[in-house]
């Protein structure tokens, strides 16, 4: 297998990868149009396919791109899934979501257009927001206003003393478990539900009545060793979907309440669209998450410099600085080596075929 194959440079191309190889498979492709343009002045969508008979009672949701730049990698699974002849199993269906956050993957950010993290947007925005008092205390440090290397030491020293005081995981959930008060800042929640949210939903809306089993992977970058993919339960502990979890995967998964899991406990993620949409339906939902870069704090310095790009820079990603945190940020979700993609698309396919079995079987 030459795996690289399935990976294309951009958005576009990514996109144009996805429909020729739905085409040769003679499936049909169903666009929705976002409202934004993207990064060349591109029309951005977001694609659908179904392989297999669309009521199916059994299906698999197939998901790219919820945070944008992290595109690249769920884009090549999936292309190269429908351009390979894996069996499908009888009375099942997979459903591919290419691109759900088209800005994000065109521009190479995380965010959507209204600079979203779209799996924290999922909670429900008529009631109180989770509060994140550490985000708060360490905002003008977080998401500064200026962004040379002198103010980034003092930023950094800044919160790296948080850590020294309050334990790694403290800044981390400062950082990155969502915040729902400063719409320029990082892993910003929102205050409704953003087009990415309303268009999953629509997607999801014609499989409610058929789907009985559900087996969900979203695929995601930027955390763990290089090009391994981390099985992450969606499910706490209380959830039904757990125990399908435990059943289906044991300790190959990881979990947020053993602690198992390299993320940090998220509120407002894609699962919730699902479960609240396919409602006939028993689901068991997963996010591999592929590493890129060896530190999770550079990712995390990668998403700080390119809020601030867009946030309070010039936005001007051909300039020296705004090409040097594109590439920073790229580099950060996106590892362009040929081994790397070997291992993202081997993992993603026998994760893929196991939730397969593990559907039959039920
Ligand atoms: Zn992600």
């Amino acid at each position: 297998m030459n795996a690289s194959q399935y990976f294309r440079p951009t958005y576009a191309a990514a996109r144009e990868a996805f429909r020729a190889a739905a085409a040769a498979r003679e499936l049909k492709v169903e666009s929705h149009r976002n409202p934004t343009k993207g990064a060349e002045g591109e029309e951005l969508t977001t694609d659908v396919a179904v392989l297999g008979p669309a009521d199916a009672r059994r299906l698999m949701i197939v998901v790219s791109g919820t945070h944008g730049a992290e595109g690249f990698c769920g884009s090549g699974i999936q292309v190269g899934w429908l351009a390979a002849d894996h069996p499908l199993p009888a009375d099942t269906a997979i459903l591919f979501i290419h691109a759900l956050n088209p800005y994000g993957f065109s521009h190479v950010r995380r965010v959507t257009e209204d600079n979203v993290d779209l799996n924290r947007n999922f909670v429900d925005h008529g009631n109180a927001k989770p509060a994140n008092p550490g985000y708060d205390a360490l905002h003008d440090f977080i998401c500064p206003k200026e962004w040379t290397e002198e103010s980034e030491q003092q930023n950094l020293a800044a919160l790296r003393a948080y850590a020294a005081q309050h334990g790694a995981d403290a800044l981390e959930t400062a950082i990155a478990s969502g915040q729902y008060v400063d719409a320029q800042g990082v892993f910003y929640g929102g205050t409704q539900p953003t087009w990415s949210n309303r268009t999953l939903r629509a997607i999801l809306k014609p499989f409610a009545a058929s789907a009985r089993q559900v087996a969900f992977i979203d695929l995601h970058t930027g955390i763990g060793p290089y090009g391994f993919g981390e099985i992450m339960s969606n499910h706490a502990a209380r959830d039904p979907g757990h125990q399908i979890m435990r059943r289906w995967w044991g300790g190959e998964a990881t979990y947020f309440d053993d602690g198992t899991s390299s993320s940090y406990y998220v509120v407002g993620d894609t699962q919730i669209a699902i479960t609240q949409t396919l409602t006939n339906a028993q689901i068991a939902g997963i996010t591999l998450e592929y590493g890129t870069i060896p530190r999770k704090e550079d990712m995390m310095n990668a998403v700080r410099a390119d809020n601030w790009l867009y946030a309070h820079g010039d936005g001007d990603v051909h300039a020296p600085k705004g090409r040097a945190i594109k590439t920073q940020i790229r580099a950060a979700f996106y590892p362009e080596h040929d081994d790397w993609k070997e291992m993202v698309v081997e993992r993603g396919h026998y994760v893929m075929k196991r939730m397969l079995r593990c559907l039959g079987e039920t």
